[in-house]
């Protein structure tokens, strides 16, 4: 076969207006951690997010979730509830405050938090006689978690919601973007995200005193003093100017991204639809908008002849086509060997059947095609 360039499962894709933030910048020479592009872009997110959100730009998705933490008041010992089924950014945060994470399930629908597990969690915990701190939910590959029975938990036991929302910008549930539902909520520009900043994230609330108190400690906490005074623990999480620039020629085409990228859960949907025993991952209804960061398949060996998600794996490889397991839960992650979880066994089957698939906003028709060829000759 001929050698082909190689299809990644989402790559950084400029827009064009990137390059002209950055040299203002270095014609202004705002080099630094702050300047007019880390306000400029957190403006642009308050515009996109709207319902009064206040954005503090930090360094990354993972600076965000540590800061929000500390912000919720989360300190050594404290519990903090957490969706198995993610990335270990959205954990390993806990673990910085010295904090212990208790794991919950997902249910099948969103793939995300399962209510009912994290209810079971809570009533758990209370009976210990810890009262956990806060709840850690994820938008897993854009799609909403089942925002309104989290909400109603959170407020029934009065225990704040952290949201994860790295994925997920351009999401929305029931016609209100992701990022806009947590106590504090967070968003990353990693390289693979939706847009990037070629690193980077935020910090969002509904809160001018919130967003303060996050910059203030993402600057190494400095007391308002002429010398260097400091009564908190300081972080350097802040975004630089240079980045945030990078972040302001996304924002122009995050529409776009999100477009594109729904286009490619669309062109599965049609490939995918006549092969038994493979399902496509999709809202599960009208209430949920997904922007698809990435496409998603799960595959049942008992149903397609015993073509297992391993052998549809490989099959791309073979074609330099990059695809990836879903997450592994973090219960079962040798890190967090020793914490607590609840729930049964779904986010431990979609880790054993499902596969993430290329689903960048920069892949070609002829990119489709390589893709569509290698599905069909091996169903
Ligand atoms: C990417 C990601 C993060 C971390 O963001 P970074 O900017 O890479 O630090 C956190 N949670 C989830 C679910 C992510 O996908």
């Amino acid at each position: 076969m001929a050698s082909t360039k190689k299809i990644w499962l989402s790559s950084p894709h400029m827009g064009g207006a990137e390059q002209s933030y950055v040299q203002e910048a270095f014609d202004t020479n705002w080099v630094a951690p702050l300047g007019p592009n880390v306000n400029g872009f957190e403006e642009t997110l308050e515009e996109y997010l709207t319902e009064g959100s206040k954005v503090a730009a930090v360094s990354s998705g993972t600076a965000a979730i540590h800061l929000g933490l500390i912000l919720l008041g989360v300190q050594r010992n404290d519990i903090v509830l957490c969706q198995s089924f993610t990335f270990s950014a959205s954990a390993n945060p806990i673990l910085y405050q010295g904090a212990t994470p208790v794991f919950v399930d997902s249910e099948e629908t969103t793939w995300n938090i399962c209510p009912i597990h994290l209810e079971n969690a809570i009533k758990a915990c209370i009976s210990k006689g810890k009262k956990p701190k806060a709840i850690i939910a994820v938008h897993l590959y854009g799609m909403p978690y089942q925002v309104d029975a989290v909400q109603e938990i959170s407020q029934k036991y009065d225990i704040p919601v952290l949201e994860d929302s790295a994925e997920a910008l351009g999401s929305s549930y029931k016609e209100r973007k992701c990022g806009t539902f947590g106590d504090i909520s967070i968003l990353s520009f990693n390289g693979n995200k939706i847009i990037t900043t070629s690193g980077g994230g935020a910090l969002v609330s509904r809160s001018q005193r919130i967003k303060e108190r996050a910059i203030f400690i993402a600057t190494q906490a400095r007391d308002d003093a002429p010398h260097y005074e400091h009564s908190h623990i300081g972080h350097n999480y802040r975004m630089s100017n240079i980045c945030a620039g990078i972040g302001r020629g996304q924002m122009e085409v995050l529409d776009d991204h999100v477009k594109l990228r729904r286009e490619m859960n669309s062109f599965y949907a049609t490939l995918f639809q006549d092969i038994k025993g493979v399902k496509v991952f999709k809202e599960p209804s009208l209430d949920f908008y997904s922007n698809h960061w990435l496409s998603a398949i799960t595959v049942h060996p008992e149903q397609t002849n015993g073509i297992t998600r391993e052998d549809v794996r490989h099959a791309f490889a073979k074609a330099n086509i990059e695809s990836r397991p879903l997450w592994k839960p973090m219960h079962l992650q040798p890190i967090f060997k020793d914490a607590l979880f609840y729930g049964k066994n779904v986010s431990e089957k979609l880790f054993e059947t499902g596969l993430c698939l290329p689903s960048g906003s920069n892949l070609t028709n002829q990119d489709r095609e390589h893709i569509k060829g290698v599905v069909q000759s091996l169903f």
